[in-house]
């Protein structure tokens, strides 16, 4: 039989729920100890505690840095109570077990991201907190350690359930629920250091993940899948805010998450936009005087790959754009927001899933993006690049018009999010031809040229989509071939990042076929 809980101790800087816990640990006959503040909260609310420095002799010092690093603590933590030796070494200096440890540490996220200077983020480094949970943790065969305020309940509960003990199965998941946090805690000062340090590759890194949801399966059912969130709360699929429809799968967030970073590279003061994706690729992309517009445009771009897709908005969800999305069948829609009127329409539709955030995803701020390959991780830098109108250079006889200029932006913002080799063909600021994911660009041009005219066809009309359209294509032309496949499918303008050997080649067809055409000298692999 277990040994029930007798002595905790209890150092929190997160005092959330502390008061409870105190009063439910006291109820139950448990002894609290406690460091400065906690102890001080524990005691107005009434409490009985005894304070760590009465026995460790020892009063807490140097700021805070040392407080409970002492035998009379890590003895408690550590001692195995089956083991003859240890039991001696407790009887001999007066160690008292420790059953329960419940510690929030510093909190050196949240200043880090609040900005903090260099001495603050320093002072707020817990070296007391992570050893005592290392040490509870690495004993979790006789010690229960808590490091958040979600799990007092569960352990209440538990210690309801086993006469005052903890279940063994339990305290070894709460160890390692332990160690992820001190794990992460050190990433988090790790991760900090490298950049007051500015290095630029650190030699070793820290990588750390806070469970968001575990999923049914990944990408596929045979692979077992779970979402990680990295602690911020940064606007995007990770901090959405689910209203209805069953539970996100692998693919559904993976998908979400590429059409809300698409689609929030429109200013929503300046337009609505839509994108509709499917496997990580928009089926359709348009920019309208409304949202509805935008909808309409986008979905007429690609209208049987829109069927079951992910629909993203830059603009809070209307009545009218809600209308005409549940007119077929959609996965997931994600948008800045919902009118009750909007909401009131989706809610008909049980299995659609509407997913809402607080503003839209900074396209430009810095972030790192990971890559897993056979025996390691790739790291970059997250691709925030942006080329705008003063940055392009005409390299034909013939500038593009006003006109013409905002489709190839437009058409360049897409093929950014396209995965390679990506070409997009965009008339009136509407994707009508997407080929992605190609081996040769001559084939993604095609595949996209195929696909403007099928719609063409579907839509009864007598020439293609492509004809008279912008083309971006995401890494420049190799050779003239593909530019030539464009031309052959009625665009008339061309931006590409230029830098090919052959660039003199490919402007001279593109002036032979009177197109004209932009350099960006800037690429956007996706892969
Ligand atoms: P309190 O608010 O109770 O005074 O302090 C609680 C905080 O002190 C907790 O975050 C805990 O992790 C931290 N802590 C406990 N012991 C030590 C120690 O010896 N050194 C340092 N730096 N922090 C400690």
């Amino acid at each position: 039989d277990q040994t029930p809980i007798r002595r905790a101790l209890l150092s929190v800087s997160d005092k959330t729920g502390l008061i409870d816990l105190g009063k439910a640990l006291s109820a139950r006959g448990v002894e609290l100890l406690s460091t400065g503040g906690s102890a001080k909260t524990l005691r107005e609310a009434g409490l009985t505690v005894k304070d760590v420095a009465d026995i460790t002799g020892f009063p807490e010092m140097m700021d805070g840095r040392v407080k409970t690093l002492h035998p009379m603590v890590h003895g408690g933590l550590l001692a195995l109570r089956d083991n003859a030796d240890h039991v001696k070494a407790m009887d001999e200096h007066g160690i008292g077990p420790i059953d329960l440890l419940v510690v929030s540490l510093y909190p050196f996220e949240e200043t880090v991201a609040k900005g903090a200077d260099y001495d603050t983020c320093i002072e707020n480094i817990d070296i007391g907190g992570p050893a005592m949970i290392r040490a509870a943790a690495k004993n979790h065969g006789d010690v229960t350690v808590v490091v958040d305020v979600a799990d007092y309940d569960a352990v209440l509960a538990d210690m309801d359930q086993n006469n005052g003990a903890t279940d063994p199965a339990y305290r070894r998941k709460l160890a390692q629920i332990a160690y992820a946090r001190t794990a992460a805690y050190d990433a988090a000062v790790s991760t900090w250091l490298a950049g007051a340090l500015e290095l630029e590759a650190p030699r070793r890194r820290a990588f750390a993940g806070e469970l968001k949801q575990t999923l049914r399966y990944g990408e596929n059912s045979h692979q077992k899948a779970a979402f990680y969130t990295d602690g911020t709360d940064r606007p995007g699929v990770a901090t959405a805010q689910q209203l209805q429809g069953k539970e996100l799968s692998y693919n559904n967030i993976n998908d979400t998450d590429a059409a809300y970073e698409l689609v929030a590279e429109f200013d929503p003061a300046e337009t609505a936009a839509v994108a509709i994706i499917k496997h990580a690729n928009p089926c359709g992309v348009a920019k309208g005087a409304t949202l509805t517009e935008a909808y309409q445009k986008a979905f007429d771009c690609d209208r049987t790959s829109a069927f079951g897709g992910i629909v993203a908005l830059n603009q809070p969800l209307d009545a009218e754009t809600a209308t005409k999305i549940v007119e077929i069948f959609t996965e997931v829609v994600i948008a800045p927001g919902a009118s009750d009127e909007a909401k009131a329409i989706f809610a008909a539709k049980k299995n659609l899933r509407l997913l809402l955030t607080d503003g839209l995803p900074d396209t430009r701020a810095a972030q790192t993006a990971y890559k897993q390959v056979g025996g390691g991780v790739l790291v970059q830098d997250k691709d925030v690049g942006y080329v705008g109108l003063d940055d392009l250079k005409v390299v034909t006889e013939k500038a593009p018009t006003e006109e013409q200029m905002q489709d190839l932006l437009f058409a360049w913002k897409v093929a950014k999010h396209v995965k390679s080799n990506a070409i997009v063909y965009v008339k009136g600021n509407a994707t009508v031809g997407v080929g992605a994911g190609q081996m040769s660009r001559l084939d993604s041009a095609n595949v996209a040229a195929s696909k403007a005219q099928r719609m063409a066809d579907e839509l009864g009309l007598d020439e293609s989509l492509a004809k008279g359209s912008a083309v971006a294509s995401d890494a420049f032309f190799p050779f003239a071939d593909g530019l030539l496949e464009a031309a052959a499918a009625g665009a008339t303008c061309v931006i590409q990042p230029g830098g090919s050997m052959r660039d003199d080649e490919v402007i001279a067809a593109a002036n032979a076929q009177g197109i004209a055409m932009v350099f960006t000298g800037m690429r956007h692999f996706r892969h």
